[in-house]
């Protein structure tokens, strides 16, 4: 793999649709359907294609590529993001929280299979979006093994690929991952991964609303995420220093404060 980037969507926004959450560190994540197309144009446009994990990894197929993922598992998946990608002949993996199959918003059961279905590849994204860094060694079986067999009971197939709900990310996690049968671990950790990369460590863009599309391209070709991982490291070093819990509390202040 040379250097790829790979992309962290989440729920698309479309007009008459209500989202699933409302909260400001939500709202970052989410970006219009419009967006979207203009992402999947740019990608197209810069000569990338964008793929699933699975292909990305894979050492098979020329060209350039761009890994697509989304998050979270909501209905917006199937319903926005699929028939997009379709029109331009892309694929993506749709990491899904097990747990959260069937309730308002997010995939259904019979989404998920029809998703699967249509040639979309499904990954996990945990049993319940706890995070997973300070779970007892119980618990973390159930977010990341027992989800896995949740999901590939719901589609029939392999679930291969994990990325871990709010990037939280450590050893014990990548090792579980890895003991469970999975085949990459996806974080937040902003970067573009290659050859060399850890496939149980590997690190993703997030696209956040508000992107400008000349970023974006930048980001496609793996250039100007100096500020992006600069902006991780600052957060990184809060976590140490803070703790997990009152690291979330600092954090979500910051986050939940109205935009000027
Ligand atoms: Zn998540």
């Amino acid at each position: 793999m040379i250097n790829t980037a790979f992309l962290m969507y989440h729920e698309l926004e479309t007009p008459g649709r209500t989202l699933c959450e409302d909260g400001a560190g939500y709202l970052r994540y989410v970006i219009s359907d419009s967006d979207f197309c203009r992402h999947l144009a740019s990608i197209k446009n810069a000569g990338f294609k964008g793929v699933s994990v699975s292909a990305a990894l894979s050492t098979n197929g020329a060209g350039k590529k761009v890994a697509i993922t989304f998050d979270d598992g909501t209905e917006t998946d199937l319903t926005v993001a699929a028939p997009l990608l379709r029109e331009f002949g892309f694929n993506a993996t749709f990491y899904v929280v097990a747990g959260f199959v069937g309730a308002t918003g997010y995939l259904s059961k019979k989404q998920l299979v029809e998703l699967a279905g249509i040639g979309c590849e499904i990954g996990c994204h945990s049993m319940s979006h706890r995070y997973l860094s300070n779970l007892s060694d119980h618990d973390l079986q159930i977010e990341i093994a027992g989800a896995k067999a949740r999901l590939e009971g719901i589609i029939g197939a392999p679930v291969d690929h994990f990325s871990c709900p709010g990037g939280r990310w450590n050893r014990r996690i990548a090792l579980t991952a890895r003991e469970s049968g999975y085949k990459s671990v996806a974080t937040s950790r902003t970067g573009v991964n290659d050859s060399t990369s850890d496939s149980y460590a590997l690190s993703r863009i997030a696209v956040k609303r508000g992107t400008s599309l000349a970023d974006f391209d930048r980001w496609c070709r793996g250039e100007g995420l100096m500020p992006r991982k600069a902006t991780d490291s600052v957060f990184a070093a809060a976590k140490g220093i803070l703790g997990t819990a009152a690291y979330e509390r600092v954090r979500s202040r910051i986050l939940d404060k109205p935009a000027n």
